[in-house]
């Protein structure tokens, strides 16, 4: 096994993930630290670009073409002054502190670059989660999933697949039925553009299957759509989805997946030509592995410096983590799994991780829930806003939509800046004039 030499003489910070939280964290990192050589910051991630992952829902349904909004993460460093290696942690030794890293093997698993370790001083876990499918019988053959990009483009790819086929059948009566598992954010917001991209693709000349002859269902296992949310967010969205034709089942757990139906506990038989599995999440099961203190579904437990609690060198953050708060009032919350939370989670550690390596004590981190806003497409958005000046103020249609937008918009001005983002803005805007509104491919 190789061994990677990063800088020895400065502090080596490695961050292993760079998604919604691991890229911020060392493009900050980088431009304070890395650019004063202060410190070594490495990032390592499986994949060689980041896609931000709420935007999935919208690249499975073709309303965004992925390969126009990854980014490279070797020109990311090379702008921000950190290093990148390309890689999958497997696992970890904490005596020697260093990580060891799989073998990189090309399509026909011929191995192109040989299992390696890594150094570090402080070792930053950001690698995320994938759904959960509670081990059902059937999910992993019959379901598709909605965990990176290429899972999202291969639901794109089956959706219009499914088209071409009844096109070339003649058959002008088809059908499609779409059965979504879990009504979380991710489920609900996909049964809407799936919604929308049936009216598109009949638009565009792929009408054998019209749009009200695609059949989408929604099914849940707790007593109404969107538990996580307030009542009131979740009842406005029922009501607009059921406008839109979505069926939905709540206390439906799912117990057999088929190719072509599903099945619940009830022994209600859902009809499914597309079954997609947005239930759920888990921490990637290698970390439940690590001498490291984990919970059930894998995350590491850290406490509120984010540092792990067995280890004073190691943080985890984002969704791979379980960090629970006390609040001033006594009550005790655990961090939901959100990108709203990574982002801040990587805002304290920028801070934090520069009193550490200048032999200072980490910060603790403090949640701020500014709410949570449901996008249905270009139909509409529903959500509440949670601050000092709004309290607790839900909103709806094009209010909302800008506020859902601009999650994004945060995360791309601490990768690019203000200014490269304004451009961004402007060439998402100018684009959209010169191509369908729905990727056809
Ligand atoms: C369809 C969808 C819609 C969503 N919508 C919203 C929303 O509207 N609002 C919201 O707040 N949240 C939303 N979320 C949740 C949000 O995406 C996550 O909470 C957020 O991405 C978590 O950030 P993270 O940095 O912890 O992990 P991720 O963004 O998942 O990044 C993990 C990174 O780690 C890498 N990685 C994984 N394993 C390894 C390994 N072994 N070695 C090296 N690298 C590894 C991955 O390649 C990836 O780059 C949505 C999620 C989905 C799937």
């Amino acid at each position: 096994m190789n061994n990677v030499n990063n800088n020895d003489s400065l502090h080596r910070v490695v961050i292993v993930g760079g998604g919604a939280g691991g890229l911020e964290l060392a493009t900050l990192l980088g431009k304070s630290l890395g650019k004063r050589n202060k410190a070594s910051i490495t990032l390592v991630d499986a994949q060689r670009t980041h896609f931000w992952k709420p935007l999935l829902h919208e690249v499975a349904a073709g309303a965004l073409n992925a390969f126009e909004d990854e980014l490279c993460y070797l020109a990311q460093a090379k702008w921000n002054h950190f290093h990148f290696l390309p890689g999958r942690m497997t696992n970890l030794d904490r005596d020697s502190k260093t990580i060891e890293l799989a073998p990189i093997c090309d399509d026909y698993g011929n191995e192109v670059v040989t299992s390696r370790t890594l150094e570090y001083d402080t070792l930053v876990i950001s690698v995320g989660s994938t759904a959960n499918d509670f081990d059902t019988p059937g999910a992993p053959e019959n379901c598709l999933f909605l965990d990176n990009r290429e899972q999202a483009e291969r639901i794109h790819t089956t959706l219009i697949n499914h088209y071409l086929h009844a096109q070339a059948s003649g058959n002008h009566q088809s059908e499609l039925n779409i059965a979504i598992i879990g009504a979380g954010a991710t489920g609900v917001e996909l049964a809407a553009e799936l919604h929308n991209a049936a009216i598109e693709l009949a638009h565009y000349g792929l009408d054998a299957i019209s749009p009200k002859n695609v059949k989408i269902t929604l099914i849940e296992g707790a007593p109404k759509i969107l538990p996580a949310l307030p009542g009131r967010i979740s009842s406005s969205v029922h009501k607009q989805l059921e406008k839109l034709g979505v069926t939905i089942m709540t206390e439906q757990l799912v117990s057999e997946i088929h190719s072509d139906s599903l099945v619940t506990r009830s022994k209600t038989v859902v009809k499914a030509d597309l079954s997609i599995w947005a239930a759920g999440i888990k921490a990637p099961v290698f970390l439940g592995k690590l001498p490291l203190e984990s919970n059930r579904i894998n995350q590491l437990v850290v406490r509120p410096t984010l540092q792990t609690t067995q280890d004073d060198h190691i943080y985890a953050f984002g969704d791979c983590s379980s960090c629970t708060l006390t609040l001033k009032n006594g009550k005790s919350i655990t961090i939901p799994p959100r990108a709203q939370a990574a982002h801040q989670q990587a805002s304290l550690l920028a801070k934090s991780l520069k009193k550490v390596v200048a032999g200072n004590k980490p910060m603790n981190f403090t949640y701020k829930d500014y709410g949570s806003l449901i996008s249905l497409s270009r139909f509409s958005a529903v959500g509440n806003l949670m601050g000092a000046v709004t309290g607790d103020m839900m909103v709806e249609g094009a209010l909302a939509k800008l506020f859902y937008i601009s999650l994004y918009r945060m995360h791309q001005t601490t990768l690019f800046g203000k200014v490269r983002t304004g451009a961004l803005m402007l060439k998402d805007v100018l684009s959209k004039t010169t191509r369908p509104h729905l990727k056809l491919h």
